[in-house]
């Protein structure tokens, strides 16, 4: 089963990220938060928040909840990738999803976009993807390489029960890796 997120409305950076990395990801913008615990529950996803509070009521509540204390994406991605593994989800995560609006996307050619890239764009690159939902094309652009290795530090392993986390070198888990990219600048 795939795991799905929520994420707060402090975590929209994060959110995007996920959803690229192909996780449901739901951003709550608005709201209070005994919403966001509701639809956490109704919809049975990982609570994603970075306020420690929010985090103990969601936990109380019965919720997956992931704390996150680092500022930066990478040390948000630790965490995640090592609260995941501490649920026994290690190899979820489907297709590329639109860091916008959350939809699927689907591969399209060079061709089917056309006019809705521009055109030095066009040109470089082959393969497309246009998000279900929004109508959002994304490619292989500048981001991707950062994506990339945030990406592997979600998926890094831990070795036995002890979460350890890997610096450098460590063989990456890439799965789902196929596809996501953020809209190249
Ligand atoms: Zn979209």
């Amino acid at each position: 089963m795939q795991v799905k997120f929520v994420a707060d409305a402090m975590l929209g950076s994060t959110a995007r990220k996920l959803r690229a990395f192909g996780y449901d990801t739901a951003y709550f913008k608005e709201g209070d938060d005994s919403e966001l615990v509701s639809l956490a529950k109704k919809e049975r996803r990982v609570m994603l928040t970075a306020d420690a509070r929010l985090a103990e009521r969601a936990q109380k509540s019965g919720l997956p909840v992931v704390l996150l204390a680092g500022r930066t994406e990478g040390s948000r991605m630790d965490s995640i990738g090592n609260a995941l593994r501490r649920m026994g989800h290690e190899d979820i995560g489907g297709g590329p999803r639109c860091s916008l609006c959350n939809g699927e996307l689907e591969p399209v050619g060079r061709a089917g976009v056309l006019g809705s890239v521009p055109g030095p764009i066009a040109k470089r690159h082959r393969t497309f993807y246009r998000c279900r939902d929004c109508g959002k094309v994304y490619w292989k652009g500048g981001h991707w390489k950062k994506l990339r290795s945030l990406e592997r530090r979600l998926r890094q392993r831990s070795d036995g029960t002890v979460v350890r986390r890997r610096r450098g070198g460590g063989k990456a888990r890439e799965r789902g890796a196929g596809g996501q990219a953020e809209a190249g600048t």
